[in-house]
């Protein structure tokens, strides 16, 4: 089936819902209202935003309290296993309000409902869920939502309704979304990754990499700069290797030059680079840009290159190191942070201190640290000579000091100048501030009301407090 044949059966079967969300919402004498959790990453927040917009195109109103809501999805996260073992307490609980309400419809979707162990658990353990998909079947989510809502208005009963694939290389444009934020928005420019880190389950979960269609891309920034959108994130696990496996002549420097050209777009960010695929012409691309962000997300995860082998993540210290200062040299200005992982399996003092080591040379402007977490199912899962939790959490904190010490030293460096602020919120903690981010992705705070927000404002950035700037209009 081709994808415009796919779109088309997406669009009639939300229509179909429809009908049966009136014809409940009339039974009821209210509308009927969703509430969709979201776990894990960006990518899922991004597909948390199509899940909304198919409930709300199918006539479901969003409610914010989750326990409210007739109808809650849980997008999953499986990157962890704690993070599943929190999933799962969750899930718990909402089946005693489901108790209490029994017309109350759950779903679960994402990466987590990809994985067979957890749908077994969810099947024995969680009955009262209703509906289930894995992460290929979005597109089938109006389907299925329509199968659970016949069941539903004709009081049916009925099994779990549940769809999986173990891949897929459809891609089905044209989604209805609801964004969370009028001024940015995600935009996914690939599915999937083929990397295979040894810690990693994306790959399993996710399937292999495939990238959209450029015109398709610049088709949806385009709508997204003509709705008010200032800023795109450009979306994949691996947005480097952009390209592979289409017809097209592209790759993601040549990406960039064309969202460059959207009028109305102002800045452009992307998110995840691997070392082993940032191109020297993608780094000149970056350089002579006008929008693209003074900011790359590098992943390091070890500064040893024993453990960068043992992870599979197939560059070296040295590699990292000279591509750092490459970047470094050709971008002024340019923010780099990372990710880094301790206590990994055969993990040594000695490994440590390489990390330490790069981090120190490269002067990271922020890093995610991770202390180690064991996923099933992963090769890294079943590896030999665990790092104990005592060992981890000491070398954790060597890491972490040296990280606050670059970030800080960094975020100083432009003390007493001017940026341009996308203002992004009221800040929490006091409502004359607002909040925004910089080119470099630093937190700027400043005197303002809700008029700005959306607005790019510049700033003088009159006080480094650590890792973000409290300003003033310039
Ligand atoms: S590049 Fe590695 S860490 Fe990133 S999603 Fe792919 S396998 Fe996971």
């Amino acid at each position: 089936m081709s994808n415009e044949e796919e779109e088309k059966i997406l669009l009639e079967s939300i229509d179909s819902c429809r009908l049966l969300v009136k014809e409940r919402s009339r039974l009821l004498g209210r509308s009927l209202t969703y509430h969709v959790t979201t776990f894990g990453c960006q990518m899922n927040a991004k597909d948390s935003e199509k899940l909304s917009g198919i409930l709300e195109a199918a006539g479901f109103e969003r409610e914010e309290d989750e326990l409210a809501a007739d109808f809650v999805l849980y997008n999953t996260c499986t990157i962890r296993d704690n993070a599943n073992q929190k999933f799962f307490g969750h899930l718990g609980s909402i089946g005693a309000v489901k108790k209490k309400n029994p017309d109350m419809m759950i779903g679960v979707c994402g990466c987590l409902s990809q994985e067979r162990s957890a749908r077994e658990k969810i099947t024995q353990s969680y009955p009262f869920v209703d509906l289930i998909f894995g992460t290929h079947n979005l597109f089938d989510f109006p389907q299925l939502l329509y199968k659970l809502l016949t069941r539903q208005v004709t009081k049916g009963k009925g099994h779990l309704i549940s769809e999986f694939w173990d891949d897929t290389d459809r891609i089905v444009e044209n989604i209805p979304s609801r964004r969370n934020y009028k001024f940015k928005s995600g935009v996914n420019i690939m599915f999937g990754c083929n990397n295979f880190c040894s810690y990693c389950i994306v790959p399993y979960v996710r399937g292999r990499e495939k990238s959209r269609a450029s015109s398709d891309i610049i088709d949806e920034i385009k709508r997204l700069a003509d709705d008010g959108v200032k800023e795109v994130m450009l979306l994949g696990q691996n947005v480097n290797s952009y390209g592979r496996g289409l017809s097209e002549d592209i790759n993601f420097a040549r990406l960039l030059e064309k969202v460059e050209e959207v009028s109305g777009i102002s800045r452009i960010r992307f998110m995840t680079s691997h070392p082993k695929d940032l191109s020297d012409d993608l780094i000149d691309v970056m350089a002579a840009s006008k929008k693209i962000c003074r900011h790359i997300h590098l992943p390091l995860q070890s500064g040893s290159s024993r453990i960068l082998e043992s992870m599979n993540r197939q560059y070296t210290k040295e590699s990292y190191l000279s591509l750092a200062a490459k970047i470094r040299e050709r971008i002024p200005g340019i923010a780099l942070t990372t990710d880094i992982i301790v206590g990994y399996p055969g993990e040594t003092d000695a490994d440590v201190d390489d990390t330490i080591d790069v981090i120190e040379k490269v002067q990271f402007d922020g890093a995610f640290t991770f202390i180690y977490s064991e996923r099933t199912g992963t090769r890294a899962a079943s590896m030999p000579d665990k790092v104990s939790a005592k060992e981890a959490a000491r070398n954790f904190e060597r890491v972490l000091a040296k990280v606050q010490e670059t970030s800080q030293k960094r975020a100083k460096l432009i003390e007493g100048m001017t940026g341009d602020v996308l203002v992004e919120d009221i800040n929490r903690q006091d409502s004359s501030l607002v909040t925004g981010r910089l080119s470099n992705n630093l937190n700027v705070h400043f005197p303002g009301d809700a008029s700005l927000i959306g607005q790019i404002v510049r700033v003088h950035l009159s006080e480094c407090r650590g890792f973000y700037y409290i300003g003033e209009r310039a």
